[in-house]
């Protein structure tokens, strides 16, 4: 809970007690009609997400990971394809691709807004190349223009991992509505969360969304209908419940995110050694995580931490060089800037219900760091 001097990384009980005549009664309408998965709150949540995009199909799912292997393997990833994913990412963006049985090429960050490069995309492509999956991390869009300029001169697919970025704009256009599909997860602390795992996915193509759909519900479209085998991926009616409420009040917390992303970055400007984070012309980020960068990073954290302040690193280690992937013998000198940025990031507490005096005391934290030093 919040005391006055403590400020939490989120606070998701803080945004359940903002709405919880809502949430409580849609959970009780779920336990009434014992509409425990699939039903009417799935349904709705499913047409209200896709009509908020404009889209016409959206495929709900058990969660972000499983919306990117169902939107892959509906795609016709297969072993030995080569899937272009950034150095930067949470692990499910990659581990989805090796368990189809191709393999993850790992390009490197941008150094401003910690998204894929898109100029070193050319010397990534082969033969075997079959899509590449940006990801608008930490709620930043990627570069979505040259991304699809880049896919569509090589014949690729795009996949859009949005699980940070719900609503955030690249040139006025939401996230999600470039590739030929788009994953979302919501994860409870995720942008838009739910009260457990859930995710989905968004196309524009009809036999796509077809294939997704049978392939994450046991390989049919109706009951005892088995044309392949599938795995079993679903929301349930709980959460979809849970999500139809809080997806009302998404427009306001991103606001909210946005007022206090831009707080930080005043209050934090000119502070010696902190590098706060850069959000590209014409992207506007949704902000799931502000994430600023120190050269002594740890140094710093355990500081903030002594004052109170919770932070996170999202994420320690980049993908090319986690245990999992040692078989492929990455170096610091493959991936500069995903290499430095491991060991310089911090993401600082935010989410909607932050106040104004509790972005102070992580502020006044920070500079006393400083004067430490
Ligand atoms: C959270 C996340 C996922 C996975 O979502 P889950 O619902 O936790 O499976 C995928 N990609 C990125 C970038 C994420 O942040």
């Amino acid at each position: 809970m919040t005391t006055q001097n403590f400020v939490p990384f989120v606070d998701l009980h803080a945004q359940y007690l903002s709405i919880k005549g809502e949430v409580d009664a849609a959970i009780a309408s779920v336990i009434r009609d014992s509409s425990f998965i699939r039903g009417p709150h799935v349904d709705a949540f499913e047409s209200d997400f896709a009509a908020m995009h404009n889209i016409e199909h959206c495929i709900s799912c058990g969660n972000g990971t499983d919306s990117l292997y169902i939107a892959m393997h509906a795609l016709g990833v297969k072993p030995g394809d080569e899937v272009i994913v950034p150095a930067h990412s949470w692990i499910s963006t990659s581990e989805t691709v090796s368990q189809l049985g191709a393999v993850p090429i790992f390009c490197d960050s941008d150094a401003s807004t910690f998204t894929i490069d898109p100029t070193l995309l050319d010397q990534l492509i082969t033969s075997k190349t079959v899509g590449i999956i940006p990801v608008h991390l930490y709620g930043q869009p990627a570069d979505m223009d040259a991304i699809m300029v880049f896919a569509k001169k090589h014949k690729i697919w795009v996949l859009e991992d949005c699980a940070q970025a719900h609503l955030a704009t690249y040139k006025g256009q939401l996230v999600g509505t470039f590739g030929n599909a788009s994953s979302f997860s919501f994860y409870p602390g995720k942008n838009l969360g739910a009260m457990g795992d859930a995710g989905a996915i968004l196309t524009r193509d009809k036999k796509l969304a077809e294939k997704m759909v049978m392939f994450a519900r046991h390989g049919g479209l109706t009951k005892g209908d088995h044309q392949i085998e599938g795995i079993n991926s679903r929301m349930d009616g709980m959460q979809a419940a849970i999500l139809n409420v809080k997806l009302k009040h998404l427009a306001y917390w991103t606001e909210r995110r946005q007022t206090c992303a831009e707080k930080y970055s005043l209050l934090l400007a000119g502070i010696p050694g902190i590098t706060p984070p850069q959000v590209a012309l014409s992207r506007k980020s949704v902000w799931h995580l502000y994430v600023i960068q120190h050269n002594r990073r740890d140094a710093l954290a355990k500081h903030l931490k002594r004052q109170g302040i919770a932070t996170v690193v999202n994420y320690p280690i980049a993908l090319p060089f986690l245990p999992a992937y040692a078989e492929r013998f990455h170096k610091p000198e493959h991936f500069p800037v995903a290499h430095r940025h491991q060991s310089r990031i911090l993401s600082l507490p935010i989410y909607p219900e932050m106040s104004e005096h509790q972005q102070k005391l992580v502020v006044k934290a920070i500079k006393t760091y400083r004067t430490q030093e």
